[in-house]
Formats: structure tokens, sequence, C-alpha cells
């Protein structure tokens, strides 16, 4: 059975001292759950340093946002791959729609990234997701078949031990409006089936597959029910520990 994963994205949220007092309630507030999968907390880059002393010896894990793609060298104001392991990183988000969005950033820039992260030891979590108008348009599968195929295959090592896919509906990041359990369920078979195509049958049948769009403690129940959905990449309530329990709470149940 594949493990379950909630993964925390704190955006631009929580310089070191708030990020200390959140990892600490999230950290405090996972004692009493009795963790089957895994629960990750994604803090700025700023902030892993004092977070990592917070999650140490915890079963919290610790991710980034994002990275570069070059290992080193004159690339001002990026972050390395190898430099979020040393800083205790064993996850970096790539791919995020803002960055998709604002960054512009290109299948070969992800492609690029994920190998890199590869290299320094780190899990990919590769997010994808259709727009708003591209889902009314009735694009929606197509859509996600294109961004699977535009990066994965081109991935040097992808396996289910370094990669974790994550779906993200745009509309449904941060706008309080989530993908009901069956359209959510219906893109993940989906997206396991091009998956299986892409990358073989045993691999995706073994890699995960998380829910990203205003997931909720209230809602994370009937979303991790779903036979495809292996947990969430969770953004605004992640900022709020009971909330992120609450989530983690409903990972653990999901698969008990
Ligand atoms: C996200 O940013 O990946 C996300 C899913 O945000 P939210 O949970 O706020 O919709």
């Amino acid at each position: 059975m594949r493990k379950t994963l909630v993964a925390g994205n704190w955006k631009m949220n929580n310089g070191p001292a708030a990020a200390v007092k959140l990892a600490r309630e999230v950290r405090d507030g996972l004692r009493a759950v009795d963790l089957r999968g895994q629960a990750l907390i994604c803090p700025p880059c700023v902030s892993l340093p004092a977070v990592r002393e917070i999650v140490a010896g915890s079963p919290l894990l610790l991710g980034a946002q994002n990275c570069a793609a070059a290992a080193s060298g004159a690339h001002t104001g990026e972050v390395a791959a190898g430099m979020l392991a040393e800083a205790g990183c064993s996850h970096v988000i790539i791919a995020h729609s803002e960055r998709r969005q604002h960054q512009r950033e290109t299948d070969a820039e992800f492609v690029a990234k994920i190998d890199a992260a590869h290299a320094a030891g780190l899990t990919a979590i590769f997010c994808f997701g259709e727009l708003l108008g591209e889902r009314r348009a009735g694009q929606a599968q197509t859509v996600v078949r294109t961004q699977l195929e535009g990066v994965l295959p081109h991935v040097k090592r992808l396996s289910p031990a370094n990669t974790v896919l994550a779906y993200e509906p745009v509309w449904a990041i941060g706008t309080g409006e989530t993908a009901t359990p069956e359209v959510a369920q219906e893109m993940h078979a989906f997206a396991r089936a091009a998956l299986a195509e892409l990358a073989g049958r045993e691999a995706a049948a073994a890699m995960r597959l998380l829910y990203g769009g205003s997931v909720k403690a209230s809602n994370a129940g009937d979303l991790f029910a779903q036979p495809d959905i292996d947990g969430g990449l969770v953004g605004g309530a992640s900022l709020q520990a009971a909330e992120f329990i609450g989530i983690v709470r409903a990972a653990r149940d999901a698969r008990a």
C-alpha cells in the first residue's frame, strides 16, 4: 500500500521567528498522532535552519518550495538542491502553479530541477494541473497529459522513491473552491494511467499522487478516501497548526 504524504507549503509566509513558533505547534500537535504516513512542512528558505532545529528528532519532515536547476555557480538569488539537502530538507516542491504563472518556468527547467533534486538525494514533488478556463473548455485531461508528458519521460532517474506527483487544479488553489472527491479521483486515475504509459505500470502503481487545492481538515477525509489520492499538498491550511494536524489525521485514518 502507498504511504500517504501531507505536505504543507507555507509559501512566502513565516520568517524564522514565526516559523519556529508554527513548526513547534505542528511538531507538538503531531506527538499525539500515530503517524502511518509522512508529514512534511516547507517553510521559506530563510527559515529552514531555524525550523530544522525544531523538527530534529521528530517524525516531521522538512522540505523546500523550489530549487535551482544548477548545482552551484553564478546564479544570483538561487538556492541549489544540494544546499537544501545540507540544510536538512528531504523534499522539494517543483513546478508549483505560482511558479509556472509568475516565474514562467518551463518544462525544460522542471526536468533540470527534478534531476538536480534527485542528484542531491531529495524527493521531488512535481505539481501539475489545469486552469479554470481549460477545465471549462473540456481540456483538463489534455492539459494534464501534456504537463506530465513534457517532463516525466525526460527525468533521468524517475522512481516512486524519489518523486511524488501533486495534482493541483489551479482554480482550486487558494480560492476556497475544492475539487469534489469524485472530480479529484477522476483526474488522479487519469494521471496514474498516463504515468503507467510514460513510466511503466509498476512505477505508476507505486508512485504517490497528492491532491492540492483548498484542502482543509473538514474536507481532507473525503478526498483521501479516494483510491488514487495518497495525501495532500496544502497551502493556506498548513499555516494553522490545528488545521494541518487535522489533515494529517485524515490521511492516517484513510489508510488505517
Ligand atoms: C498550494 O499552494 O499548493 C495549495 C494547494 O494552496 P491552498 O491549499 O491554499 O489551496
